[in-house]
């Protein structure tokens, strides 16, 4: 016996269908069931400049991380400052004395598959929770294995387990001098992933993503076609978020061990800079792996499809260039002292305190919570903005967070090279890149109570450095309302997708940003 009770079709709101008095099954409120077309319309080719752009980082990035490689290592020391280090440098690309930058080797090919092989096997073996994920505009909800956690601590066992044999130090500097082969066996994973899954698209009838269905193949193909795809057969085994947080980020980690290691061969010890470094660094891995659930309201998993710009990101660039610090370090030996140490250990503490407590009283409140009572706009949408804490501060106070921590990994190499520093000023394009991206979207998705918001937290990504200020916005508004709090049902919604291209004022203003950034980082 069903019995529907329906509900206008708009935003999040569902059907409920009644199967049985016990029974309920909740529905997406699609009056009339989409079609394929219909659900997944076709896009216009605008991020990163288009095919030309996506194009060019399709074959620059792949090229800067094996660049990376032969500018810093112990040939030729870190950025050849002279011609004759450039010409050195690049004497040794196809030539290196070691196998560390030979550019294929079967064997670590055999390794880098056995590693992604294990990582499945953690996946499938290893307990871990089950998580519902957002709605998807098909109405319907994928389910998440959450076990990247023990995945990792695994690793670290098996890790210490050969570091402790004896001859295991040297026996785990084998990653480390297999650098340039391991690179790439990690871009043919990355590639064929990213060239299956656009393929498989056409076949599948899977959900796509809103931005890469383009038509144009270097477009769609780089930005991701598949919004989340799984091999055939294996729809339970969602590629994207598996990529996201597993083989490339803890690859990271064994990686900057590996580092370590070469460094105790060579000196004896370790630094407290390389101490500080794998500290940071494996916290970073450790943390996110703790709250691996809350990658699901990432854009990456929400609203980016699985492509090139992922799989490239997850399973090359992640490992081979966020531990270039460590790498630097096996065999430049700074050492830092007490009042460094202790400097640096301050950056870092502030910049996972404020990431942390940024993305938590987010996390909170989107799961109904507001321990610390924080004030709150409500918007025409039903969801609600926090104007207080982090959130009053500025509107992406975890991206300020996120930076000063990745300041902490450079700084332990000293100034000797700018090439240890690239993550900074990399990571600055993308957050800010990334805060453009979300603050269009929300546009989108709140329209004027997104400026209304923007007026009370003016401030983009550094709080207090942006124009404009929280007071002048009250006086336009008046005072904020009122909190008495009320549970507020989790966000489930789908990011919306930016079609609009990014006006000239803005860009001028990102830039403002972005050079006030630059400068905070010299201070
Ligand atoms: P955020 O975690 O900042 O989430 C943005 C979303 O939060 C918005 O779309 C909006 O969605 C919601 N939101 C915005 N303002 C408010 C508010 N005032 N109150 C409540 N909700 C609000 O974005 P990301 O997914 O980009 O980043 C997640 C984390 O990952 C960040 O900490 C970032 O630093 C990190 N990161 C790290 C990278 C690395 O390589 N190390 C790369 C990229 C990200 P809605 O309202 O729909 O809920």
């Amino acid at each position: 016996m069903a019995d529907a009770q329906s509900a206008p079709a708009s935003g999040e709101e569902t059907t409920t269908t009644v199967i049985t008095a016990t029974t309920h099954l909740t529905l997406p409120a699609h009056p009339t069931p989409l079609t394929y077309d219909q659900l997944n319309p076709k896009s216009i080719p605008h991020e990163f400049f288009g095919p030309i752009g996506t194009g060019g980082i399709t074959i620059l990035a792949p090229l800067f991380t094996y660049i990376f490689f032969y500018t810093c290592n112990d040939a030729v020391g870190c950025t050849p400052t002279s011609v004759g280090g450039w010409k050195r440098s690049w004497e040794l690309v196809g030539d290196f004395p070691t196998q560390a930058g030979k550019f294929w080797d079967w064997k670590a090919a055999a390794v880098y598959g056995a590693w992604y092989a294990f990582c499945i096997a953690c996946w499938a073996i290893l307990p871990g929770d089950k998580i519902e994920g957002n709605l998807l505009r098909d109405g319907t909800r994928k389910v998440y294995k959450m076990n990247g956690l023990y995945t990792l601590l695994l690793a670290l066992g098996i890790s210490l387990g050969v570091i402790l044999q004896p001859g295991g130090i040297q026996a785990y500097t084998w990653l480390h001098d297999h650098w340039v082969p391991l690179i790439s066996a990690s871009l043919v994973m990355a590639t064929a992933q990213a060239a299956f899954v656009y393929v498989w698209s056409y076949y599948s009838r899977e959900l796509l993503s809103l931005g890469a269905n383009s038509g144009n193949v270097v477009y769609d193909f780089f930005m991701g076609r598949p919004l989340n795809p799984h091999p055939p057969f294996f729809p339970s085994f969602d590629l994207k978020t598996f990529n996201e947080v597993r083989p490339g980020m803890i690859l990271w980690v064994l990686l900057n061990i590996s580092c370590a290691c070469e460094q105790y061969v060579r000196l004896g010890t370790l630094t407290d800079s390389m101490l500080l470094v794998l500290v940071f660094e494996g916290w970073y891995t450790f943390d996110c792996l703790i709250q691996e659930h809350t990658i699901l309201n990432q854009m990456d998993i929400t609203t980016d499809g699985f492509g090139f710009m992922l799989s490239f990101g997850d399973l090359t660039w992640v490992p081979f260039t966020y531990g270039l610090q460590a790498r630097f370090l096996a065999f430049n030996h700074v050492t830092l002292g007490p009042v460094w140490t202790a400097v640096i250990v301050a950056i870092e503490s502030a910049g996972i305190y404020i990431f942390r407590t940024a993305n938590n009283e987010k996390g909170n409140f989107r799961a109904g919570k507001n321990p610390k009572n924080l004030e709150f706009m409500q918007t025409e949408r039903g969801t609600r903005l926090l104007t207080s804490g982090w959130w009053g501060r500025s509107r992406h106070p975890n991206y300020f967070g996120d930076w000063l921590i990745a300041l902490g990994w450079c700084l332990p190499t000293g100034f000797h090279t700018p090439l240890t520093y690239y993550y900074l000023v990399f990571f600055i394009i993308l957050l800010v890149h990334r805060q453009m991206r979300d603050d269009e979207a929300c546009k989108k998705k709140y329209g004027k109570d997104w400026d209304k918001y923007c007026e009370l937290v003016p401030y983009k990504i550094v709080p207090y450095v942006d124009r404009g200020t929280a007071d002048e916005a009250r006086e336009k508004w008046g005072q904020r309302e009122a909190t008495k709090w009320t549970v507020e049902g989790d966000n489930k919604g789908n990011r919306a997708w930016t079609e609009g291209r990014m006006g000239s004022k803005q860009a001028i203003s990102e830039g403002i940003v972005l050079v006030q950034i630059t400068l905070l980082s010299r201070l």
